[in-house]
């Protein structure tokens, strides 16, 4: 759910720029190398690939699923990710950002192999965790050189590694300091956790950092006698942002189309990701980009959110703390899903989603606020006017209200787009709900059009109306309700984002039978 939350992030975000007709392309993958693929494919004796097929079709089942429609989801074993990143290498190599330096790493004599990051596992030297790994202690969270660790064992044979040296390449980094301190004090867009995190990473000085490995599982590297050696996973998969653009140019059968979108400097280069992921994001990535000496176009933003939590507690699939995103569909449908988690978002602050708030927000929010107003507002246009928009008549100040609120309505919301709130974006179109679920309270049209069928007849003009951009403007988010309201208002043709502000709906249109839009869920006995 931690992972799902960024891709679904960014395709409502896409789906906003598209309706305001933008040209965008949204595009990422699965990051396939690293050591932890390669561990598992061992001990299970199968080809590491096999391993990362099963999982990249899982993932791409379950973005059809939720409705995920990204220009294009990669992975990192792509043939075109492959010589992209030999490529960029090989540029930056001859650009003079890498040098090779000799390291001491564990080495087990049994498998004859070198043991690096978590092929390696022993005791933490900072709080005694017994199954520290080789690159970062799980229990204290600290990073880790796989020599640090006490009494350590070879995750394969469980022998003590010896230790052997063996020459490594490495990027950099630190040449790129200075120019990334000036692109992070500029870019006020950066959310306080990015900005944070990487000024202070900034101002304690960067480190080169070890760009190969011996392992096999891997992007061969592509400097001279690096034969044997693969590029470090962290150092390649950011890449992948550039490979798969150029991927969906290949398959676009526009080979050059991706240039548009990484050498024009009117390009926004936007990602959306957690906070674990800030250093790769706002450091490595733009500085191997500048390495090129390409001018390439850097990331404008990253909207970089807080963790969220189960019942308090960190999500762990070992301990099975969490709700994973291919059951979650049998206890509610995608749309639901999609709501809830941009409704807990956390922008500001770590989220805890519990099952009891996932019950609230579906039933008291999208059933109740949102499905409630347009199947009221729809079933009395069925029923007081024979399914057709009245005409409306004399304003009072209640009308102008909702009107102007209609009016403003995609401003609103896009205000809060633009700054990446999409909680709150989300959040306003519920209340514009809310307000005309009051409006309906305030008029009774139940009773009103027994006594004043003009006052019934505006009434249900402009709660009409605000159904109507409410299904634009929830698009992004609920593409299936959307569609579901446009079906229910029978509307044909293309509308975008700011016709959301606008009364279009004709007196004397037929709209088709409300049917409800949702239903409550309650949620699991066991929690
Ligand atoms: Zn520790
Ligand atoms: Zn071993």
């Amino acid at each position: 759910m931690g992972t799902f939350i960024h891709l679904l992030s960014a395709d409502v975000y896409a789906r906003y720029l598209r309706l305001k007709g933008e040209e965008v392309i949204a595009v990422t993958g699965s990051d396939e190398h690293g050591t932890p693929i390669e561990v598992e494919a061992i001990k299970k004796g199968v080809p590491p690939k096999q391993l990362t097929d099963a999982i990249h079709k899982q993932i791409c089942d379950l973005l059809e699923a939720y409705n995920i429609r990204l220009d294009n989801y990669t992975r990192t074993e792509s043939p075109v990710h492959i010589r992209y990143t030999q490529e960029l290498y090989r540029k930056v190599y001859e650009n003079g950002y890498v040098y090779t330096q000799n390291v001491s790493l564990p080495y087990c004599e049994k498998d004859q192999r070198f043991l690096p990051d978590r092929f390696v596992e022993g005791t933490c030297p900072h709080c005694g965790y017994e199954q520290a790994r080789g690159d970062q202690c799980e229990s204290c969270g600290r990073v880790l050189d796989p020599l640090e660790l006490i009494r350590p064992r070879c995750v394969f044979c469980g022998a003590a590694p010896t230790v052997k040296s063996s020459t490594h390449w490495f990027f950099d980094l630190p040449k790129f300091r200075d120019k990334l301190l000036l692109l992070v004090q500029e870019n006020k867009r950066l959310p306080e956790n990015a900005r944070n995190f990487s000024l202070k990473w900034l101002e304690e000085g960067l480190k080169p950092r070890s760009l190969t490995r011996d392992n096999k599982w891997g992007i061969p590297a592509p400097f001279p006698g690096a034969e044997g050696k693969t590029i470090y996973v962290w150092l390649e998969a950011v890449l992948g942002y550039v490979s798969a653009s150029i991927e969906w140019a290949e398959k676009s059968g526009k080979p050059d189309a991706w240039k548009d979108f990484w050498f024009d400097k009117q390009t926004r280069n936007v990602h959306f990701i957690g906070k674990d992921n800030i250093p790769f994001h706002v450091i490595i990535f733009p500085s191997l980009l500048l390495a090129t000496h390409e001018d390439y176009v850097l990331p404008w933003q990253v909207s970089s959110t807080e963790f969220i939590l189960f019942n308090g507690q960190k999500f762990s699939k070992s301990k099975k703390v969490g709700v994973w995103i291919d059951e979650a569909l049998k206890v509610a449908p995608a749309e639901y899903w999609r709501y809830v988690l941009i409704a807990i978002r956390p922008e500001t602050r770590d989220a805890n989603f519990t099952w009891r708030d996932f019950e609230s927000h579906v039933n008291s929010e999208l059933n109740d606020v949102l499905g409630n107003f347009v199947h009221r507002t729809l079933t009395f246009v069925n029923n007081y006017f024979d399914s057709k928009i009245p005409e409306p008549q004399e304003l009072d100040s209640k009308d102008e209200a909702l009107k102007n609120r209609i009016e403003s309505s995609p401003s609103k919301v896009s205000q809060l787009f633009d700054q990446f709130q999409l909680r709150s974006a989300l959040g306003e179109i519920i209340e514009l709900a809310r307000a005309g679920n009051q409006y309906l309270s305030e008029r009774e049209p139940w009773h009103l059009v027994k006594t004043d069928r003009a006052k019934t007849a505006t009434t249900l003009y402009f709660a009409t109306q605000l159904v109507r951009s409410i299904g634009i403007l929830i698009s992004p988010f609920l593409p299936e309700t959307a569609q579901h309201i446009r079906t229910q208002l029978n509307l044909t043709g293309e509308e975008g984002w700011w016709d959301a502000g606008t009364l279009a709906l004709k007196a004397g249109h037929a709209i088709g039978k409300a049917t409800p839009l949702f239903h409550k869920v309650s949620v699991p006995a066991k929690s």
